[in-house]
């Protein structure tokens, strides 16, 4: 069953938005004396330090890559000394190999940042790839594998997601306001380079500033269609925009691709723009801070790799009340264990929250009443799913599709028993992954 039911309705839930941020224009702070880079920010292959310690090393400078196609290059995010090769356990709680960097705060930029050169395809998937960029509204997957596409379908369409459906979370929003010259010419340097044809910008019906900027800015070209999406937490979940902006059904075991169908984050596209038109790779992230926690909420532009309690600070984090700090939203969000963990690629926001908000209802029995059902945008059961996963059930976690789950919380956020459905599916996929290894 999977996803065929995309056809007839969309499932999810209506969480309160709270786009504290949503007016705030980015603020660039760069007064950080130390700069952590941890050699993987990416789904893939962990890169490799190109520096040693003591080396001097210049702002866009490339400090770290892997042999494997499938990584992203990792770049110097000021200028300085390298003070320190270690391993520090990320937000993952992985331990990743991490060059420490003295900030000398002249942010010099380094020899290497040069216009790239492309004139066809294989360049302008090379240079992606040189870029360091990954997809920057959720798991870090390499853009230049994603764009180097090589199944038999055409890729004909580009679905631009700005729907940014977590709440808090304003970074997209206040990237489509800011930086629409450069999101525009990423979407042309993508649709010259890939022959695409159309372009979809999905964005949901809270954000009407951006959607009537988009919308004029694109009213003299019939291949744009700026799709306002209901404001319907997770709107932004790949397959789900993919049908809320062109109708496709990406049936479960295909990718997007193989409908012809591309979908890449709008700050992506916003830093391909940019890229192009300088060659000074990623080496700096736009977050929202917020949160109960935080007395001045703020969106701000930081460099890579660095620490999140020295921003916290900046926006006057109530330390002694603080009770959960998250790494993206609240629906999805991981969760910091240690403050000091540096800003990574795919960070769109930091957000602390006190007691109050953390505050766990109690656990109660399942009292069959299906909502779990009703929002889950995959079609699934979790309330069966979490049962298989108490029995250790695999053959029942297969046939329920618990690889279909997306982690998008919307069961355990509705369920009125409190139970930890999401977690449990979360649980689950890692007991098959290491059952099957
Ligand atoms: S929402 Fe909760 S209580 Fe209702 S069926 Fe699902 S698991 Fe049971
Ligand atoms: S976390 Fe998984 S099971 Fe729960 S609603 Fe989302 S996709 Fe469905």
């Amino acid at each position: 069953m999977g996803i065929y039911f995309f056809k007839k309705i969309q499932k999810g839930a209506h969480v309160p938005h709270m786009k504290n941020t949503e007016d705030m224009s980015f603020v660039r702070l760069d007064k950080f004396s130390e700069i952590k880079i941890p050699m993987r920010q990416h789904m893939g292959s962990v890169c490799k330090p190109l520096v040693k310690i003591g080396d001097y090393v210049k702002l866009g400078q490339k400090i770290g890559d892997s042999e494997s196609n499938f990584s992203a290059p990792i770049h110097a995010s000021c200028s300085g000394t390298v003070k320190k090769i270690d391993n520090i356990k990320t937000v993952s709680g992985e331990m990743i190999q991490t060059v420490i960097i003295e900030n000398d705060e002249k942010y010099e930029i380094s020899e290497e940042v040069k216009i790239p050169q492309i004139n066809n395809k294989e360049d302008f998937i090379k240079a992606i790839r040189e870029s360091g960029i990954v997809g920057l509204g959720g798991a870090g997957f390499p853009t230049h594998v994603k764009l180097d596409y090589k199944g038999n379908s055409k890729i004909e369409k580009l679905v631009v997601n700005c729907a940014e459906c977590e709440p808090y979370i304003t970074s997209d929003y206040r990237e489509c306001i800011e930086d629409t010259d450069n999101i525009l010419y990423g979407i042309e340097c993508v649709k010259k380079y890939l022959g695409i044809s159309k372009v979809y910008f999905g964005i949901e019906s809270n954000k009407p500033k951006a959607i009537k900027l988009l919308k004029t800015l694109t009213k003299d070209d019939d291949n744009f269609n700026v799709i306002t999406l209901k404001s319907l937490y997770p709107q932004g979940a790949e397959k789900t925009i993919i049908y809320a902006t062109t109708g496709i059904v990406v049936e479960s075991g295909k990718l997007p691709a193989d409908c012809g169908v591309l979908v890449m984050n709008v700050s992506t596209l916003g830093f391909i723009g940019n890229y192009i038109k300088t060659g000074m790779p990623l080496v700096e992230r736009k977050i929202t801070v917020d949160g109960d926690a935080i007395n001045k909420p703020n969106n701000l532009i930081v460099p890579i790799g660095a620490p999140i309690n020295e921003i916290l600070d900046y926006c006057e984090c109530k330390n002694d009340l603080v009770k959960k700090v998250l790494m993206g939203g609240p629906m999805m969000g991981i969760s910091v264990a240690d403050i000091t963990t540096p800003v990574i690629k795919n960070n769109n926001a930091i957000l602390a929250f006190t007691e109050k908000m953390c505050k766990k209802e109690e656990v109660s029995s399942c009292i069959k009443c299906g909502k779990c059902i009703s929002v889950c945008p995959m079609n699934l059961m979790p309330a069966g799913l979490e049962k298989a996963y108490d029995k250790k059930d695999f053959e029942k976690l297969n046939d329920l599709a618990i690889n279909l789950c997306i982690n998008c919380g919307c069961c355990s956020y509705i369920c009125p028993a409190n139970r930890p459905l999401a977690q449990k599916n979360q649980l689950a996929k890692t007991l098959l992954r290491n059952k099957n290894k």
